[in-house]
Parts: structure tokens; C-alpha cells; sequence
């Protein structure tokens, strides 16, 4: 197993449409090596979510902690979701802060479904069909915008927006800079 590099706002990959894993592919060594990654990099950051997109690989998965927020988060279980579609369970939207891995010392009020129905494929290949609601709803909703294209900055206010911009457009530019090294 091996740290990747997590990539920050300004990095094309994080706007680019994530494309479908070919299920035939997830047993292959290449794939499992990437979700041990995925696991690691992402506990290693303090995170509870990180989508491909954000090693800089454009696939439809992730990984993710089902944390309880009555339990220690260190037991939280490690999943991984392949190929996920979600569809929202009928309820008002729920607004609360969250934060990304790829956007750092931000973070963001943003609305999401209160309820949503998870369908995908695991790291075996074996189909998913769950409800996830709440904090792991939210967790869910916010790494499958990844695969999307989608950032957090995108779901908040423009007010919010607006308080922020010196700081991402300093992301931004941080990242045009180290290209240009
Ligand atoms: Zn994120």
C-alpha cells in the first residue's frame, strides 16, 4: 500500500466527469492496489470520504467511513463504492458544514437530502442496494458530486461563495504555480 497524492481545487481532474468501472475489472490487482490506497490516503488525511477523482484518477469510485456519531470514529467501518447511483429519498433538504479533503481550511453550509438509496458495486463486484441517511447520507452525497465534477463550492450559498473567494482563488493560483514549476 501506498500514500497518492491528494489533488486541490484547480486540478482538471477534479472537473472532470468520473467514467464507469468495467466490472470485470475490479478483481484485477491494479484496482484493489487503488482502493487500499484510497483507504489509506484518506485516514491518513483525517478524512471520511475520498472519491478517485481526487488521486487524480478519473473512475467512478470511492471509499468512504460509515461514521456513527454515537461511536468512536476510529471503529467506523471502511467502505467502498463502485459505480454508485444514487436517488434521493422524498424529505426536505438538510443544511450542515462540511468540509474536502481537495479544498483545505474551508469549509462549507450545504444542503443535502436528508434520505438517499444507494445502488453499486463493491471491491468483490458484488452489488450494493442500501438507504443511507444523515451524516453517512451526506458523506455519500458529497463524494458521488466528485465523480460528477461537482465541488462543495458549487452547493454553496453565493453568499458563501463570495466570503470565501480570496481563499480559493489563492488554491487556484497555488496550483497554476506548481504546474508551472
Ligand atoms: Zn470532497
Amino acid at each position: 500500500m501506498a500514500l497518492r497524492s491528494i489533488v486541490r481545487l484547480g486540478h482538471p481532474a477534479l472537473r472532470t466527469p468520473a467514467v464507469a468501472v468495467d466490472p470485470a475489472e475490479i478483481r484485477s490487482p491494479e484496482l484493489q492496489e487503488l482502493i487500499d490506497d484510497m483507504l489509506e490516503t484518506m485516514v491518513e488525511a483525517g478524512g471520511v470520504g475520498l472519491a478517485a477523482p481526487q488521486v487524480g484518477i478519473g473512475r467512478q469510485l470511492f471509499v468512504y467511513l460509515a461514521v456513527d456519531p454515537e461511536k468512536d470514529p476510529q471503529e467506523a467501518e471502511r467502505r467502498v463504492l463502485i459505480n454508485p447511483m444514487i436517488e434521493p429519498v422524498p424529505g426536505e433538504l438538510v443544511y450542515d458544514w462540511e468540509g474536502c479533503l481537495s479544498i483545505p481550511d474551508l469549509r462549507g453550509l450545504v444542503p443535502r437530502h436528508p434520505a438517499i438509496r444507494v445502488h453499486g458495486l463493491d471491491r468483490d463486484g458484488e452489488r450494493l442496494d442500501f438507504r443511507a441517511e444523515d451524516y453517512e447520507g451526506r458523506i455519500v452525497q458529497h463524494e458521488y458530486d466528485h465523480l460528477e465534477g461537482v465541488l462543495l463550492v458549487d452547493r454553496m450559498s453565493p453568499a458563501d461563495k463570495l466570503r470565501h473567494k480570496p481563499a480559493l482563488e489563492e488554491l487556484v493560483e497555488a496550483y497554476k504555480a506548481a504546474k508551472g514549476r
